[in-house]
């Protein structure tokens, strides 16, 4: 079994079919059981570090809003909600509110798959309260998986912004990565680039590392993919061949471009500098320790 992504991997029932259930609704937000993770614009309320800090609904403020998230093992429904940043973390005492990748690399897996969850979902309705149709304020809907708008009939959906990253490999010595000039020193990874309409994934790939590094790939392979709620990312991983073409910064979003050995990458993996590689939580790490072991 591949190794999941973090931000992957929560384990609740996402329970959709009970998302236009009125009564049900109604039932668990009356529940005692049920719960909230609470996210803000500034990170999510954790406790012990990173242990999502659940709430009982009775402890929210009565006009905040409660989008359905799932429901959990013992059938308890866990929602999400926004108390808005002032008051998220005296919600929970002795709770922290902390920005979500700081949270990720200390948080088990399935915890850091319900904060982005939860996150990614109210990224959303915080970005779309006016109708993108005609501009009239929406109403959420379907337990906060759908927006509403009253004036135009036009129904909103969760979105989600696919993401091409790709390790260019030119067969088992060297694989090419690039640098942001926001980047701490020193830092560099693999290539990314948002999916462009009538674009299948394979070309935005091909398009992409031609845009920035100036050189020709084939055989893209789809290796894993990763939620990104930053705001609304979906990282989707690939590995592609060197095709031809001398590498350089072509477009002006990286600063360089430059193939890195094997025995570099092994070094930079381990901790071992100069050269710095995207931490664990990454999936651009993933890709490059997926094709080391593969390729060894
Ligand atoms: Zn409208």
């Amino acid at each position: 079994v591949a190794a999941v992504n973090t931000f992957a991997g929560g384990r609740l029932d996402r329970a959709g079919p009970r998302r236009t259930d009125e009564r049900w609704l109604a039932e668990r937000r009356a529940d005692p059981a049920s719960r909230a993770v609470l996210a803000t614009s500034d990170g999510v309320v954790v406790h012990d570090g990173a242990t999502p800090a659940l709430v009982a609904l009775t402890e929210l403020p009565p006009e905040a809003e409660l989008v359905l998230l799932g429901v959990d093992g013992a059938g308890a429904a866990v929602f999400a909600a926004d108390p808005g940043p002032e008051r998220a973390a005296a919600l929970a005492p002795g709770a922290q509110l902390r920005g979500l990748r700081d949270v990720a690399g200390e948080a088990a897996q399935a915890d850091a798959g319900l904060l982005a969850h939860a996150t990614g979902l109210l990224n959303w309705h915080r970005r779309h309260r006016f109708c993108a149709n005609c501009g009239a304020p929406t109403a959420m809907a379907e337990a906060g998986h759908v927006r509403r708008c009253p004036r135009c009939g036009a129904q909103h959906h969760p979105r989600t912004d696919p993401v091409v990253i790709t390790l260019v490999h030119d067969g088992a010595e060297r694989v090419l990565l690039g640098r942001q000039p926001t980047w701490p020193p020193g830092r560099y990874s693999t290539l990314a680039g948002f999916v462009e309409p009538g674009e299948s994934l394979e070309e935005a790939v091909v398009r992409e590392i031609g845009e920035e590094a100036a050189v020709a790939v084939t055989d893209v392979r789809y290796r894993s993919s990763q939620p990104w709620p930053f705001p609304a990312s979906l990282m989707l991983g690939f590995e592609a061949a060197y095709a031809g073409g001398e590498a350089h910064p072509h477009d002006h979003e990286l600063e360089d471009v430059r193939w890195v050995s094997r025995a570099e990458l092994e070094r930079a993996v381990a901790g071992e500098g100069p050269l710095l590689v995207p931490p664990p939580l990454a999936i651009a790490r993933r890709l490059i320790e997926g094709w080391l072991a593969r390729t060894a």
